[in-house]
């Protein structure tokens, strides 16, 4: 069966191969897989920057998917074949500090699929039955391929920050995960207001202006200018920072509000210099987010098959055959969110 496959350590270094179909144990199930997405993470497996040299290739890339069970091992008693499902992306080892305290999805010896463990850019895969959700039939394989990463933004906008009804929110970052945010942000009753640069303006922050989206371009304005322009003050109750770019630490520092909080979800590629104590003086509360649990997946489930989350527009599709230019693509910011196709 084909898979995509990260075989050299090295930027690109990637291939679609044919490998053996995996035969479900007793306690796992078999996952015909449908629909597969591209992440920002599997974006720096492929450009292999130093932070991701823990990767062994050859491996199976890819986390975010939608499937159906095929087949189901002995000992397998939730699960029939033809459930709809999605799959987590981390696969936790049950006895660590944080897995005891419930935080799984920050276990100390976690494995993330496509990375640490093969992925799921394939055909079939065997899983643990605890790492699945079923997903209802009036949600599509195409549109559940994206619960991964919305239950990110459930997360980090529900789990991890303070943005209140009314708030004015920065989001900084106009790629698949701060689009996401900002509808997030949205269904929270917040204002959302969605900041990028120059090479966004050809897909990005159009994009963020048709899903209704107030957007700062700072190639060419300041954020206080442009909050100035359209809501009389220069700052903003709460940022979500999903861009990973580290000088946006200290912006982010400057403009938003006394007793406001910032959320951290982009993975800065390099160390981010900011004057800290701008943040103490005006007692900022600086939040991290980092993947999602199994309550902000099933709530991403909920909001995507209701349809609040919108995710049409973010997506182009792409045969495994040309995973290379799937990844050229989103690399280049041409499509937000690349999908294949199983
Ligand atoms: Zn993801
Ligand atoms: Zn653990």
């Amino acid at each position: 069966m084909k898979a995509i496959r990260k075989i050299e350590r090295k930027h690109g270094g990637i291939r679609v191969d044919n490998i053996e179909p995996p035969t479900p144990k007793e306690d796992e199930v078999l996952v015909e897989i449908k629909n597969a997405s591209i992440c920002g993470s599997d974006i720096h497996a492929y450009h292999f920057p130093p932070t991701h040299h823990f990767i062994q290739p050859p491996v199976t890339m890819g986390h975010e998917c939608s499937g159906q069970v095929v087949e189901v091992g002995k000992n397998v008693t939730d699960y029939i074949p033809g459930d709809r499902v999605v799959i987590e992306p981390i696969v936790n080892c049950g006895k660590c500090e944080s897995c005891l305290k419930g935080n799984y999805y920050i276990c100390n010896n976690f494995n993330i699929r496509g990375m640490h463990r093969d992925g799921i850019f394939t055909e079939r895969v065997a899983v643990n039955p605890k790492s699945l959700h079923k997903i209802p039939d009036t949600l599509s394989f195409e549109k559940a391929c994206l619960v991964e990463p919305t239950s990110v933004l459930t997360h980090a906008i529900l789990d991890r920050s303070d943005i209140k009804a009314g708030d004015l929110v920065l989001v900084t970052g106009p790629g698949p995960i701060g689009l996401l945010a900002a509808q997030m942000v949205k269904v929270v009753g917040a204002e959302p207001i969605v900041v990028g640069v120059d090479s966004d303006e050809d897909v990005r922050l159009p994009l963020a202006r048709e899903f209704g989206f107030q957007t700062i371009n700072t190639s060419v304005q300041t954020i206080p200018e442009a909050l100035n322009e359209k809501h009389g003050r220069e700052t903003v109750h709460a940022v979500v920072e999903c861009s990973g770019a580290p000088p946006i630490f200290q912006t982010t520092l400057e403009v938003v509000v006394k007793g406001g909080s910032i959320t951290l979800v982009g993975l800065f590629a390099n160390p981010v210099e900011a004057n800290l104590s701008n943040a103490v003086r005006k007692e900022l509360s600086i939040y991290t987010s980092f993947s999602q649990d199994w309550v902000n997946f099933e709530r991403a489930i909920k909001l995507l098959d209701e349809g609040v989350i919108q995710t049409e527009k973010m997506v182009a599709y792409y045969q495994p055959e040309d995973a290379v230019d799937a990844f050229e693509d989103a690399i280049a910011k041409k499509v937000p969110k690349p999908v294949f196709s199983f």
